[in-house]
């Protein structure tokens, strides 16, 4: 089940909350700490026009609420609001217990969440609390804070190791927890809180529209196929939005995860365990997912980096689909040979692909980089030439520029890696950057004449074998259709 929080500072904000999202979730939270002034009459009321199920929270500071007043003060409300209120669940602390309201919320038929928070870390003692707590007879919720791939592992164990619980919440905060949010169902929680969009409740809270239609969380059994993207960062990954849609239209059980990845080695395990069908790598992993693979194929091997594994009954397949990604908005233009000669700025991870795609069609290739011996190591390993991002001679005779280097991406759009560069007209322009969707160098590229290429080109291109090589049929979007 969804259940939206409601983070409204007045009631009335969380009313257009309720109406706009009511057909996207199961249930309410009401945080009432984090409305700007508490006013017994006026919640009762409000929560009697909700139609779906309610929980009443009132979230202290120190447990990542907004609650500045006594304890003393918060059981008096909470206890005027089970009253006089019609609420499905009450949400209380492990550490706030109050005869008075267990007794009152057991009269009016309201269940009790009994929450622990921790906003630093993952206790040790995680299961044995929660199982306590439902040995009450309360619902145990635990809501805390994953810094590792290896903790996102022992909270999905809990589905295991909690077996024997009928209810439960369990999620981590932050960017670590995103999996535990999306995946909730395979945690064994029976609900996931979803946020208003550009309002999250909590770090990590990712938005009801997001949860419902991108991620079709809801939905996911233990006969979804899942598959992801791992990276450290991964947040700003547009890849969910390529892959999501098209599960949804070819009406495939599948969903397409990010997973913020510190250790490779235990996200294989965490693969294991969730039963992983495939995942996209990003930086810094793609060198470092090599050791695990069983199979790799040709381009993989040779410029040792791979961006798409792949379970192929018995091992880990590694692809790379950054290299015919890359190809395919110049794939004719070097066939034809109007392609001839390319300068390539940047000797990163991405620029290894790029490289070795142009060499291996017969262009021939100039690396300019900031450190010189980069370029020169990949250069010499390659058969291409190198020099300095200052060697601005050695671009002028070049057909085609790709630009794999960071310069000018987001929050430093206003950078360009080769300022003093004049463009001819007559030469094409790569971008690898694809946020900003138009780099300062494409924008001078443009009004000199150039034809340009953008990064969204190859990054979609690159997408759409990563979801051929997943899931072996065609990818179903039209362009247009492929939004990000
Ligand atoms: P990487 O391995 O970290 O390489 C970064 C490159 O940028 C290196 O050559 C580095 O030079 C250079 N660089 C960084 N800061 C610089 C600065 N201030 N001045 C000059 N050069 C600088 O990264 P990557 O994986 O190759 O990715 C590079 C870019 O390509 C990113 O923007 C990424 O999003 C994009 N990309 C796009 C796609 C796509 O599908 N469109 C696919 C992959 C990557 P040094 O060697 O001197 O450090």
């Amino acid at each position: 089940m969804l259940c939206l929080t409601m983070t409204g500072r007045t009631l009335e904000e969380n009313l257009k909350l309720k109406e706009n999202l009511s057909p996207l979730v199961d249930l309410f939270e009401l945080r009432i700490d984090l409305l700007e002034s508490i006013d017994i009459p006026q919640i009762a009321e409000f929560s009697r026009s909700v139609e779906k199920p309610l929980i009443l929270t009132c979230r202290r500071e120190r447990d990542g609420g907004a609650y500045k007043r006594t304890d003393r003060t918060r059981a008096s409300q909470l206890a005027q609001l089970l009253e006089s209120g019609r609420f499905s669940y009450v949400d209380l602390e492990e550490d706030f217990r109050r005869s008075e309201l267990e007794q009152r919320a057991q009269q009016r038929g309201i269940e009790i969440i009994r929450s622990f928070h921790d906003t630093a870390s993952v206790p040790s003692d995680l299961f044995t609390r929660m199982d306590r707590i439902a040995r009450r007879g309360e619902i145990p919720k635990a809501a805390v804070t994953a810094d590792s791939i290896s903790n996102v592992l022992t909270i999905f164990s809990a589905r295991q190791q909690l077996k024997e619980l009928s209810r439960y919440i369990i999620l981590s905060m932050g960017d670590w927890g995103v999996p535990t949010r999306i995946l909730y169902k395979l945690t064994g929680s029976f609900l996931t809180y979803v946020s208003p969009e550009g309002m999250p409740a909590a770090s990590g809270h990712l938005d009801a529209q997001a949860m419902k239609h991108l991620f079709r969380a809801d939905q996911v059994d233990d006969r979804t196929k899942i598959y992801g993207i791992i990276g450290n960062p991964v947040m700003h990954s547009a890849s969910p939005k390529i892959h999501n849609p098209a599960y949804m239209k070819l009406g495939m059980n599948a969903v397409y995860v990010p997973f913020l990845v510190d250790d490779v080695r235990t996200f294989f395990s965490l693969a294991d365990l969730l039963g992983i069908s495939g995942f996209s790598v990003t930086v810094p992993h793609k060198q470092h997912v090599l050791p695990y693979l069983g199979k790799i194929t040709r381009e993989v091997k040779q410029i040792g980096s791979c961006n798409t594994v792949v379970w192929e009954r018995e091992y880990w397949k590694g692809v790379n689909t950054d290299y015919y990604g890359f190809l395919k908005p110049i794939y004719e233009d070097l066939e034809g040979e109007r392609i001839k000669k390319a300068v390539v700025l940047g000797s990163g991870g991405s620029a290894r692909s790029v490289v070795w795609a142009l060499r291996n069609h017969q262009c021939s290739v100039t690396i300019l980089n900031r450190t010189v011996e980069k370029a020169a190591r990949l250069a010499r390993e390659t058969g291409a030439s190198w020099g300095g991002l200052d060697e601005l001679e050695k671009i002028r005779e070049a057909d085609l520029i790709v630009q794999t280097t960071s310069v000018g991406m987001i929050p430093n759009d206003g950078q360009d890696p080769i300022e003093a560069y004049q463009f001819r007209g007559d030469e094409v322009l790569y971008e690898l950057i694809y946020a900003p969707e138009k780099t300062k160098l494409m924008k001078r590229a443009e009004a000199a004449g150039c034809r340009l290429i953008s990064g969204k080109e190859m990054l979609r291109a690159q997408g759409i074998l990563q979801f051929e090589t997943f899931t072996g049929l065609t990818f179903p979007l039209s362009e247009a259709e492929v939004v990000f």
